[in-house]
């Protein structure tokens, strides 16, 4: 199995090859070209699995086909994460996997230097990759918009309850149209993340690795 094979982009397969990457993890050869064909999909993957690209390369795919029209860009693509830790290292991924491809990402989450996070999302942003809690005030207030939000991702979702976000995953996925496609990757499916899923997904196909 290669990238090449799984529907990748020339830019993104360039880079991959340059970040030596030779050949797809099993999620990634599981995932990608689902999120390619514009499924949602359910994925069972810890971490270290390579899940992170499972989902940064086909979303980073989708966005840079299509230009946003001119003006402010608003998030095209939204990340819930359960930790600071995890927001900073897929932002960092998805900066990785897409230099080259001109498409803004920004993160947000609690703690020191909330503006900084503010004033990128006022100056427009094509991926938002958040916390669920530090998304609501923004969100509520106005300043982070996500009615142009395409695909959403919940990451680590069993983690994501564990610490007690599913109230403000609620609130937040509440303000994304509904006709995204919506990826959720999780260690574990437990009744209430079968539940989540079932809420909000559609037709979801499901991958698994251990
Ligand atoms: P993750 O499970 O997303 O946290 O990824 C675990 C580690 O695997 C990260 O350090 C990635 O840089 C690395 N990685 C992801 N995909 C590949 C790949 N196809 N080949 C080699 N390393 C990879």
């Amino acid at each position: 199995m290669t990238f090449e094979t799984l529907g990748l982009s020339p830019a993104l397969l360039r880079t991959l090859a340059e970040t030596g990457y030779t050949q797809p993890t099993d999620i990634q050869a599981q995932a990608i070209p689902l999120v390619l064909d514009g499924h949602d999909v359910l994925g069972g993957a810890q971490t270290g699995t390579g899940k992170t690209a499972a989902f940064a390369l086909p979303l980073l795919q989708r966005l840079s086909k299509q230009t946003p029209a001119n003006g402010p860009r608003k998030p095209r693509a939204l990340v819930l994460v359960p930790t600071r830790e995890l927001a900073v290292q897929v932002a960092d991924s998805f900066k990785a996997y897409g230099r080259g491809l001109h498409l803004g990402v920004t993160t947000l989450f609690g703690g020191a230097g909330m503006q900084p996070q503010i004033d990128s999302l006022r100056r427009g942003t094509d991926i938002v990759v958040a916390c669920p809690g530090r998304l609501l005030d923004p969100l509520e207030g106005g300043t982070a918009k996500l009615d142009a939000i395409e695909i959403l991702v919940l990451d680590e979702a069993d983690r994501m309850l564990d610490m007690g976000f599913l109230p403000a995953i609620k609130r937040v996925v509440n303000r994304v149209p509904k006709d995204r496609q919506t990826l959720l990757f999780s260690a574990t499916f437990e009744d209430q993340i079968k539940a989540l899923a079932m809420e909000f997904m559609r037709n979801p196909q499901q991958v698994q690795v251990s």
